[in-house]
């Protein structure tokens, strides 16, 4: 492989290409705990040709070559393989084009999420998709894992935003799939394939993006539980009331106790449960959503409701949920985030279930989420040097998932299969889906070089 490296320095100089232990360390692993790799060096290309002649030099060498944007992956996606070339997207963060005719903005793969958000705003525009880790995720690892956020149940997800794509495949050639047209059926979806892809398939050097109207009202409120049930039953009277409010988001005892711990924003200690809720869109509208569903919540077991007055306050209340997984990573030296779906009508199962296994296997499990989209993320608070707890860790990550395709759900909503989920798949999706999976990854890169091992062996 030395050689191979040696050619990678020749074409992009000793300064973009890192190949000392303690440099490569810190690409070692992503934001998924006790999940680490050693990659042989790390690339920073600045252009797509580069990413393509990187392409063709692995394939020489058949080297495998992991993508990587900001490393904020919770499924171990950019975790190298030993002795991989690590594709680190981050310097190719230009640009290209706000088209505020068309509503559409192109930039390249190592763009910030938030950059995309800022340009947007001020332009009168939204781009909808926030993924908490907005602030440092890339554009390219949103799309490699179709990433959602808190506006998901209004907005859709990143997939829902992707007009083009401009891809590299493992033997360096380079494609540009999808349009600024609205409508475009011409041949496969090509574009489809790689959202969600996870650096599997191809490296995702550009990406057209829609943005929309920015809407000119917003309500935010927060709802206290002193039942779970009661909490559930707001989420699902507030849909058949036929509202679709652009966030509604849960956080259980042990989160909002650890959010209280940590931001201080004055959370009830004593609630069982809050939903963070949020309106938006023209002011006579949200004002009467916002009043239906303080009604709602009022009347399905509220104890509290806050309406916030302005977007100070509003902002404030968000914290809640914003500060939920850093707030809960400060209580145990390993945070395990999982991410498991189910149909919106078994929620409260779901959650009673979580809370059943983290006391029959006495374990700490804080759980939150995006209850609109039946997308929770228990969270299991431990330690990873203590092999017996992480035996029962590991129990108990099996029986959710298990109860969560037995209601009908999924193995994630958003943080990709990666490494930390590949033994769940073909029981979520089916052995059939998977093989069909595996005949899609042997035509676009016959040698497999692509992120090996990821999604599946
Ligand atoms: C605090 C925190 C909050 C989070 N909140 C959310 C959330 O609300 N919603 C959500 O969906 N996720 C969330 N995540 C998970 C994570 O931030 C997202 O998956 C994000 O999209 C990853 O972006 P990244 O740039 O860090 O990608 P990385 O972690 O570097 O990579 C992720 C995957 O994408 C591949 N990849 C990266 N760039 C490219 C590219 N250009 N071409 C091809 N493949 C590529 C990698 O190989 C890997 O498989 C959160 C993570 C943290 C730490």
């Amino acid at each position: 492989m030395n050689a191979a490296f040696a050619e990678l320095t020749a074409l992009l100089g000793p300064e973009r290409v890192l190949t000392e232990p303690e440099h490569l360390a810190v690409y070692g692993f992503d934001g998924t705990a006790a999940i680490s790799g050693e990659a042989g060096c790390v690339v920073f290309p600045e252009c797509t040709a580069e990413v393509g002649e990187i392409l063709k030099l692995a394939t020489k060498y058949a080297a495998p070559v992991v993508s990587r944007g900001s490393g904020t992956g919770l499924s171990g996606g950019s975790v190298p393989s030993a002795g991989c070339i690590v594709l680190c997207l981050v310097r190719m963060d230009r640009v290209v084009e706000l088209d505020s005719a068309n509503l559409t903005i192109l930039v390249e793969s190592g763009v910030v999420t938030q950059t995309v958000a800022g340009l947007a705003d001020a332009e009168g525009l939204l781009y909808p998709p926030d993924p908490g880790s907005m602030k440092i995720s890339t554009i390219g690892g949103n799309v490699a894992e179709n990433s959602g956020g808190l506006r998901g149940l209004k907005y859709g997800i990143t997939r829902d935003y992707v007009m083009g794509l401009e891809v590299v495949l493992a033997d360096g050639s380079i494609h540009w799939l999808g349009s600024k047209c609205v409508k475009d059926v011409a041949g496969y979806s090509m574009r489809d394939l790689f959202i969600g892809s996870e650096g599997t398939l191809g490296i995702i050097t550009r990406v057209l993006l829609q943005l929309v109207p920015k809407p000119a009202a917003r309500r935010t409120m927060l709802a206290t539980y002193s039942r779970m049930d009661a909490a559930a039953a707001t989420v699902s009277a507030i849909i058949a009331a036929r509202i679709i409010p652009c966030t509604l988001e849960f956080l259980d005892r042990i989160t909002i106790r650890c959010v209280e711990d940590f931001a201080h924003i004055g959370l009830p200690r004593d609630a069982e449960a809050i939903l963070l809720m949020e309106t938006d869109g023209h002011p006579a509208v949200v004002a009467e959503e916002a009043e239906q569903m303080e009604r709602i919540a009022r009347e399905n077991g509220a104890t509290d409701v806050t309406v916030a007055a302005d977007a100070a306050e509003a902002a404030r209340l968000a914290t809640a949920r914003r500060a939920a997984f850093s707030a809960l990573a400060r209580v145990s030296p390993t945070t395990i985030l999982e991410d498991a779906t189910v149909p919106r009508s078994e929620l409260a199962r779901m959650i009673n279930h979580i809370q059943e296994v983290g006391a029959r296997h006495r374990l700490r499990i804080g759980t939150f989420g995006h209850m609109g989209d039946g997308n929770l993320h228990p969270t299991f608070l431990t330690d990873e040097r203590d092999h017996e707890e992480m035996e029962r860790v590991e129990l108990a990550m099996q029986e959710i998932f298990d109860f969560a395709v037995e209601l009908g759900g999924t193995i994630t909503g958003e943080h990709g299969v990666g490494l930390a989920k590949k033994r769940f798949l073909p029981r979520a999706i089916g052995e059939s889906s998977v093989a069909l999976m595996r005949q899609v990854k042997r035509a676009l890169d016959p040698q497999g070089i692509l992120n090996p091992g990821k999604i599946f062996d």
